[in-house]
């Protein structure tokens, strides 16, 4: 049959309408067959993990790709000559099978099941008549030549640099990612000569379009193993990717379109959806990622939340945010930050949220809430005294020969609880050349609020000869003075006196704090992360020019990266340079060879620390819900 012909009746089964006088068959005995599309359901519209075909009852989520049976057979009986495996029919509200050969209630609805052709004969009111279901399949293949099970699996976000693929549309090729979209045609049915094409939509979470392909062309090719007596065309390798940076690079473009994790890529023919894939983490984690005692070792990712604290700081109480010029600026560019390295981590199925509404703080430097006792080295007590003044009120706290910092910084708590402040002693952790850890105590009010610490007129803050005693103070007038390699793990008095302040002592939530800038320049981000063992512990610093840097560098995705993976190295400290890598320590680039990718072996790791199964889980699962779509696209 010529082209237009197929046009109609593919319109006709999208529409769901009853037949035309054209295309109808006859009123009464046998005639002409009539012939309807279907395509093989084997996708998960209602997100139950099985495939909308193997479901014994398909709720309302699961029947987008149902065809209702037209009005016409309500009523009769469906008999099936040949094929009856390659569809079925759902019937009554609650739409279960019905088999071949029973009454058709209202309603009812056709479901194709795999690729080929189901021959019916229709007995009821009307007469006899003849009925062809044409089932076609949409399937994906990956790189090395599999098939992807649409329900049972998912597609991933593009973590390779583009990439020409050569060779026929069954070639294999070196890409974990991209997937091919096979169509399969039953060979005894019309339009089976010359190429063929289809359109991509990806929509995310909530069916919202991110982007669409009009066109992806697809070439005769091979068909996938499982299906029998049909003919194939293949497209090229599919690039789900995160922004306009990879889409558009001339390499990819004709092959790229957008996606977010949780959402989902619909594959239409001639306007109507034919199957759809979710795309998440992702799909093969090598085995050697996870110790071979691993109870159940994850084989892929799914979709994983991190919960973020962002905050700008103020460069003075009450003055300019750090970023942005206005209190608006800041939290539109933290935000700006925030969607562009949500995207670069769903390489690994990874998401914060809906970034674009999360709550951005504005902070003041705090006052000096932080005393630290045995500050840098943690040498112990040799007997004097601590004197110091709390909003205005003098504490004064003895200190004994051989006490540790641990025990005096307690007994400043306990003066300081007895005039009725809330203490909270953190230790640091112990710095390279450190004796014992330095310790901290913060001071507030009942209602929470910061006081402030200072020293009493003409008196020195101790008189302990070895026991190093500091109030800490936040002055980013001058920039912050940031750790260096020597004290890294526990931060500066400075750092501390600023992130102590704002945490809420939830070991799961990632803090992102942006300052005006660090002192002596050079640095323009940095992380504290778990295995510092410090009580500063899964936090981002930036500064301004770390948020500039955003587009060739991605500081802020970089320094999340630290934090997820429990790792301060980078690849390239092992002598293996590579550029594209988000980890690599001083790449800069603001193309698709920039930066931006991260390897499975680092989601593995990812998983493996911070995952809900891992040592400090950052990360929680966040299961999927069916997208809202319809068969017929949206205007
Ligand atoms: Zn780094």
């Amino acid at each position: 049959m010529d082209s237009m012909g197929l046009a109609r009746i593919v319109g006709f089964v999208a529409l769901g309408v009853t037949l035309t006088a054209t295309d109808a068959p006859g009123q009464a005995g046998d005639s002409a067959p009539s012939r309807i599309v279907v395509w093989a359901d084997h996708d998960d519209d209602d997100a139950d993990g099985r495939p909308d075909g193997e479901q014994t009852v398909v709720p309302p989520p699961g029947r987008v790709d149902l065809v209702p049976l037209p009005a016409r057979w309500v009523g009769a009986v469906l008999q099936a000559v040949s094929g009856g495996d390659h569809a079925r029919v759902l019937a009554g509200s609650s739409a279960v099978p019905l088999p071949w050969g029973r009454v058709v209630p209202d309603p009812a609805w056709l479901q194709g099941l795999t690729p080929g052709t189901v021959e019916l004969v229709t007995k009821g009111a009307g007469g006899r008549t003849r009925l062809t279901i044409e089932v076609r399949g949409i399937d994906m293949r990956d790189g090395e030549g599999e098939l992807v099970d649409m329900a049972r699996s998912h597609a991933s976000l593009e973590r390779t640099p583009p990439m020409r693929v050569e060779g026929p549309p069954d070639a294999n090729y070196d890409d974990p990612d991209a997937l091919r979209v096979v169509m399969s045609v039953p060979d005894d049915g019309p339009g089976l000569d010359g190429d063929r094409e289809i359109s991509v939509d990806s929509l995310n979470a909530g069916g919202v379009r991110v982007d669409s392909m009009a066109r992806l062309p697809l070439a005769p090719s091979g068909c996938p193993r499982p299906h029998a007596n049909v003919r194939c065309w293949t497209s090229a390798p599919l690039r789900l990717v995160i922004d306009d940076v990879d889409r558009d690079h001339p390499l990819v473009a004709d092959r790229s379109i957008k996606a977010e994790v949780g959402g989902g890529i619909v594959l239409r023919s001639e306007g109507r959806k034919a199957q759809m894939i979710r795309v998440l983490g992702p799909r093969k984690l090598p085995r050697d990622l996870f110790d071979e005692h691993a109870t159940s070792p994850p084989t892929s990712i799914g979709r994983l939340r991190a919960t973020l604290r962002p905050f700008v700081v103020r460069v003075v109480p009450g003055g300019a945010p750090a970023i942005g010029g206005t209190d608006a600026g800041a939290v539109g560019a933290l935000r700006v930050e925030l969607v562009a390295a949500s995207a670069i981590w769903g390489q690994c199925g990874i998401t914060f949220g809906d970034v674009k509404q999360v709550d951005v703080r504005l902070v003041d430097p705090p006052p000096s809430h932080l005393v630290a006792i045995g500050d840098d080295l943690g040498i112990s007590a040799s007997g004097g005294e601590i004197r110091l003044r709390v909003d205005g009120k003098a504490i004064s706290v003895p200190t004994v020969s051989g006490e540790t910092p641990d025990r005096v910084a307690h007994d400043l708590a306990r003066f300081a609880e007895r005039m009725g402040l809330v203490a909270i002693v953190s230790p640091n952790a112990r710095i390279g050349p450190g004796l014992a850890p330095s310790v901290d105590v913060s001071l507030r009010r009942r209602d929470g609020a910061l006081v402030s610490i200072d020293t009493m007129p003409g008196v020195p803050l101790s008189t302990d000869a070895t026991l190093s005693v500091r109030i800490g103070s936040v002055d980013l007038s001058d920039g912050l003075q940031h750790f260096t390699d020597l004290d890294a793990v526990a931060g500066t008095l400075e750092e501390r006196t600023l992130l102590k302040a704002l945490d809420d002592g939830d070991p799961a939530t990632i803090e992102v704090v942006v300052v005006p800038l660090f002192a002596g320049g050079g640095r323009i981000g940095e992380s504290f992360i778990g295995s510092d063992l410090s009580s500063v512990r899964n936090v981002v610093l930036l500064d301004r020019a770390g948020i500039r840097a955003r587009k060739s560098s991605l500081t802020l995705a970089h320094e999340l990266g630290h934090v997820l993976m429990d790792f301060p190295g980078h690849p390239d400290d092992y002598g293996v340079d590579t550029p594209t890598l988000l980890m690599d320590s001083d790449a800069a680039d603001a193309s698709a060879f920039g930066p931006r990718r991260i390897t499975l072996q680092e989601c593995g790791r990812v998983v493996r620390h911070s995952g809900p199964k891992g040592r400090l889980p950052l990360l929680a699962d966040w299961p999927i819900g069916p997208i809202p779509i319809s068969s017929v696209p949206r205007p």
